[in-house]
């Protein structure tokens, strides 16, 4: 199974499942991943949903090398009424599937009604800090890493852009200039994680979280939760996020249009880590 689906009395425990490529997100686990938030919300006995990566590290970020890369398969959309990015070409297929898979699946969790708390250990990269930052808390081990490097694609930060939000706006351009990792201290200074715990106390300390979150009354959380990210996007959080994605479109086009069609500005999964390394 791509994603695991676990309830440990009032927890509902989602985990990535594809720790031999470092938990790298095809649609295939995008999908599982909304099957799964859909039946934790739709079970009355969890209050609380943990997000979590099998393995050593949290989650490489977007699939763009594995040989299960599945951009090229349809699936039933969810997150946006727009047309299948299957057949469609160029910008066309780019802004009708990052929109659905990307901005708009990030949406529609970012909205769960109930609380979710990411659990996260070793790599966290690009895409994977999208899935982090959707979550409403962020417990992180000491051997964590974060890095969003897609400035060096000639792109402007990822398809969710919570940067200036989750980080502040100094913060967030030196994590993008440089593209560098940083640390779950340095993130933890910078406002973007709830809590830092040794490598072994992971997950006893996530889940002793969650718990503490569950015998709260379901309702006062919903509304707590909303009441919060109300508060975010009228901070821009939302307004900004659409402008962005703009941005982040011209850039792939840039990109395809400078090389005959690579809108990764030439790089590739490799690269990348090489890069960031
Ligand atoms: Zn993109």
């Amino acid at each position: 199974m791509t994603v695991e689906y676990e309830r440990r009395g009032p927890v509902a425990v989602v985990t990535m499942n594809r720790p031999e490529y470092r938990n790298a997100q095809n649609s295939a686990m995008t999908y599982a991943l909304d099957a799964a938030f859909t039946r934790a919300v739709d079970d009355p006995e969890v209050k609380v949903i943990v997000l979590a990566g099998a393995g050593k590290h949290f989650s490489a970020g977007h699939d763009i090398g594995t040989p299960e890369r599945d951009v090229d398969v349809s699936f039933e959309r969810k997150a946006v009424l727009w047309w299948d990015h299957v057949g469609a070409e160029g910008g066309d297929q780019r802004f009708a599937r990052e929109s659905e898979v990307y901005l708009g699946m990030c949406r529609r969790w970012r909205e769960i009604p109930k609380p979710t708390i990411a659990s996260v250990q070793g790599a966290c990269i690009a895409g994977a800090l999208m899935l982090a930052w959707v979550c409403d808390m962020i417990v992180a081990s000491d051997d964590a890493f974060f890095a969003d490097p897609v400035v060096r694609m000639g792109i402007p930060g990822v398809e969710y852009f919570a940067h200036p939000w989750v980080l502040g706006p100094r913060a967030a351009k030196e994590v993008l200039f440089t593209g560098e990792r940083f640390t779950a201290q340095q993130a933890k200074e910078w406002g973007m994680l709830n809590r830092v715990v040794p490598r072994a106390d992971l997950e006893t300390e996530t889940m002793a979280l969650a718990e503490k979150i569950a015998v709260m009354p379901r309702m006062g959380l919903a509304l707590a939760k909303k009441a919060v990210n109300q508060a975010e996007d009228l901070m821009g959080l939302r307004s900004g996020m659409d402008s962005v994605f703009g941005l982040h479109h011209f850039a792939h086009a840039h990109n395809a249009e400078m090389s005959g069609g690579d809108s990764l500005g030439g790089q590739d999964a490799r690269s990348m880590r090489d890069a960031s390394s």
